[in-house]
């Protein structure tokens, strides 16, 4: 008898055990994932579904770190955030809100903690457009940036990188263009905006709030996503270059013209510094790397985010022509206004000292973007 109950205390002390057991693995597991959650580097993606803000969140995902997007969708899908999740492999949290919407990023920043540092993509971006509506772009482009940085101390959000241009140069005295070129006149309200929102930024730093910033100024993005997931996708008549080439090679549009063959260029067409977009995200994860690992030499920065090379308006059809094996509509018709004739980057400060460097071949990068308009065109787009 003595013995039966013997067992069965012991048998019940192993229960217990094997019990006590399970609840410290679980609460173990419970505890990890939740320090692991809160140690994971949040980012903040302002206009992440966007041609160059989507690119720019798969690479922050491929580099393990969790991302957040605000847009207000005013030139883009919510159904980006899917495309983004079938590169990635990742769904990015996303929140549709204006960041002009002040009290909607500060009650934002406050649900979603330990925010470390932003990327602000969030703006309007069509220079025509601009010329015809300067307020719609003064307050968009400004009061979004003002309205972040006043937030950032408060919610104890370290850096800021913001995506700036190489309108900010005008047409530059010397080529290739560094950093420390002249800023001259913009020649619309929309490259005014940029130039002041570097100002803005410089001053607020400069007046000792605690931000650290990377001002990219990037050169002329093109492409798209090698998976052909995600790419650009103008609001009706494009204004950019490369997908007024794709979709007149696509039959969307008759023809292509070039503005102008008789600037003082070799073939007398305008020279640009074209940069594929996956190689211009991945200089924002660079720059984040750079603002959270404490690397940088001054609190504000800047970079020239080209190729260092110019590659002029004819130069481009050829190399499309040539990768995709498609014959472009085009003619050569008179300049248009505000046109710069020439201008290309000299990159050395974010090769040598970011460590970026534009690594993807034109006829690749053409290619990719012939492949989304394909893409575009399975999908019923367009
Ligand atoms: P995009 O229009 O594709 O992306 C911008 C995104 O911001 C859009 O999804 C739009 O809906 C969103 N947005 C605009 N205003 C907003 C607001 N108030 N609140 C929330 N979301 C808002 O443009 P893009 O080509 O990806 O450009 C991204 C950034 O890079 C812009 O700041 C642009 O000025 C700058 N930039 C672009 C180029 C270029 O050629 N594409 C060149 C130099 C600089």
């Amino acid at each position: 008898m003595t013995c039966i109950q013997n067992n069965f205390k012991a048998s019940s002390i192993v229960k217990i055990l094997l019990r006590s057991l399970m609840v410290l693995i679980i609460i173990h597991i419970f505890v990890v994932h939740f320090i692991n959650d809160i140690m994971k580097n949040r980012i903040l993606v302002t206009g992440g579904t966007g041609y160059i803000g989507s690119h720019t969140v798969v690479e922050l995902q491929n580099s393990g770190y969790e991302v957040i997007i605000i847009d207000n969708l005013s030139n883009s899908n919510a159904d980006v955030v899917d495309n983004i999740e079938k590169v990635s492999g990742i769904r990015p949290e996303f929140f549709e809100l204006d960041c002009l919407d002040y009290n909607g990023l500060d009650q934002l920043f406050t649900k979603m903690k330990g925010i470390k540092a932003i990327i602000h993509f969030a703006a309007s971006k069509a220079v025509g457009e601009s010329v015809e509506k300067p307020l719609l772009y003064y307050k968009n482009n400004l009061v979004s940036l003002i309205n972040l940085l006043d937030l950032m101390p408060k919610h104890g959000i370290e850096g800021i990188v913001f995506s700036s241009s190489c309108t900010v140069y005008g047409q530059p005295d010397e080529l290739p263009v560094t950093e420390n070129a002249p800023i001259k006149k913009a020649e619309s309200p929309y490259g005014n905006t940029k130039q002041i929102n570097e100002e803005i930024i410089r001053d607020t730093v400069a007046s000792g709030a605690p931000i650290k910033a990377i001002m990219l100024r990037y050169f002329n993005p093109i492409g798209a996503h090698p998976t052909a997931f995600l790419g650009e996708l103008p609001n009706g008549v494009p204004q950019n270059l490369v997908p007024y080439i794709t979709q007149t090679a696509i039959g969307i549009r008759e023809q292509l013209s070039v503005f102008g063959d008789d600037y003082d260029t070799p073939d007398g067409t305008c020279i640009r510094d074209f940069i594929n977009v996956v190689d211009l995200a991945k200089a924002h994860v660079i720059a984040i790397n750079r603002i959270l690992e404490d690397k940088q030499k001054e609190k504000v920065e800047v970079f020239n985010i080209g190729t260092g090379i110019g590659l002029s308006i004819l130069d481009l059809i050829n190399a499309f022509e040539k990768s995709t094996g498609v014959k472009l509509n085009y003619k050569i018709v008179g300049r248009r206004a505000g046109d710069i004739e020439k201008v290309w980057a000299n990159p050395d400060f974010a090769n040598n000292e970011l460590g970026w460097k534009a690594g993807t071949s034109i006829e690749d990068t053409l290619l990719s973007a012939w492949n989304w308009q394909l893409k575009l065109r399975e999908r019923g787009i367009q």
